[in-house]
């Protein structure tokens, strides 16, 4: 069987991207063919490409999608042809019509929620999950702080936040992303380019400062990031959109309030298919209840994967954003 898919020979810039015709593997005992009708574009896939997540090359990239199962290996018994499944793991290969993958790493998408909605809040949603509820276990009454507050991860977390009884602090990158923060439950959106975060925080906070800060902005907020905690408060420093963190003494932790520091991966909170279950099945809850609203604000053909990059990298995005086969 031939499918095609989003290659790249070289990392590189969004160029790097190639629409090509490539071969699909029969699936192996405990795996599972999927036709995609939906594929979630997420930032990690930048770093994929880019280089800075080596992948042997050439790959496809890509970890999150939805579709239906089109045939299963011998061994699989939880998942039959015609299954609406999604997921968000390796291994990378989702930005492809067709696609093998391991069936243990796959959930069923429940009704009320379509192949679209599951493809762009499966990778970010499940994060969202395990940082308020796993990371930092955010408790009614807290104050916290999220950066890029109306991207993908940043739109999911101010309303589960905001349903979890907190007050949100979200930095934001303009005007427009501060409505839309306000409007998915942040209290208190930030313009981070124009205004000292630090400073606005501790006056949102009459100095006390928060009790967790989740970072994903990396090199250009990490160290402010430190500054916006209250004494034992927790540093969850889970991305690097504008670039890698630098080396950090930890003697710096201790300095300013013996904070703690943690930078999580959601493949090592999915690791176990019991986590990955539970994850998905809290994620899809929330979004039931109308607790967590999934804004899918952009979508693009598959084959303008190139597209979708320059717009990510350039923050011009806004909520998920769904790459059509
Ligand atoms: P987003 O939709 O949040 O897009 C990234 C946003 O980051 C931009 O829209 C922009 O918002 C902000 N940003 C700040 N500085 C820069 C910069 N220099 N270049 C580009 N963007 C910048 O993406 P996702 O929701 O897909 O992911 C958010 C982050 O979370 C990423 O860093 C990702 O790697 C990380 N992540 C980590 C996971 C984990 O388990 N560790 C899992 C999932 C995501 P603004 O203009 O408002 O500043």
């Amino acid at each position: 069987m031939k499918t095609h898919a989003i290659r790249i020979h070289q990392t590189g810039g969004p160029e790097a991207m190639v629409w090509e015709e490539i071969a699909v593997a029969a699936p192996a005992a405990a795996e599972v063919v999927i036709r995609h009708t939906a594929i979630g574009l997420n930032y990690i896939d930048v770093y994929h490409r880019s280089g800075l997540y080596p992948a042997p090359l050439p790959f496809t990239p890509g970890l999150e999608g939805a579709g239906v199962v089109e045939a299963v290996g011998a061994a699989v018994t939880e998942f039959k042809p015609g299954d609406r499944v999604a997921y968000a793991n390796p291994p990378l290969g989702a930005y492809a019509q067709i696609r093998v993958m391991p069936a243990d790493r796959l959930v069923k998408i429940p009704d009320g929620v379509s192949d679209t909605q599951a493809a762009a809040m499966m990778l970010q949603g499940m994060t969202a999950q395990y940082l308020l509820r796993r990371t930092y276990k955010v408790q009614p009454g807290d104050t916290i702080l999220i950066h890029a507050a109306a991207g993908g991860v940043g739109l999911l977390v101010c309303q589960w936040a905001k349903h979890l009884g907190a007050t949100v602090i979200g930095t934001v990158g303009s005007e427009d992303k501060a409505e839309l923060a306000r409007k998915h439950g942040c209290d208190h959106p930030i313009l981070y380019k124009s205004e000292d975060f630090v400073a606005k925080l501790r006056e949102i906070t009459n100095g006390e400062g928060v009790p967790v800060v989740y970072d994903s902005v990396g090199k250009d907020t990490f160290l402010k990031s430190l500054d916006c905690l209250r004494p034992l408060g927790m540093m969850v420093s889970f991305g690097q959109s504008s670039g890698k963190v630098e080396p950090l003494d930890t003697g710096l932790l201790a300095a300013k309030g013996s904070l703690f520091l943690t930078r999580p991966s959601l493949m090592a909170y999915t690791a176990k298919r019991a986590d990955l279950v539970n994850s998905a099945t809290e994620l899809f809850q929330v979004v039931a209840k109308g607790a967590v609203r999934v804004e899918i604000n952009q979508t693009y053909p598959l084959k303008d994967a190139v597209q979708a990059h320059r717009d990510l990298e350039a923050r011009k995005t806004t909520g998920s954003t769904v790459l059509l086969p």
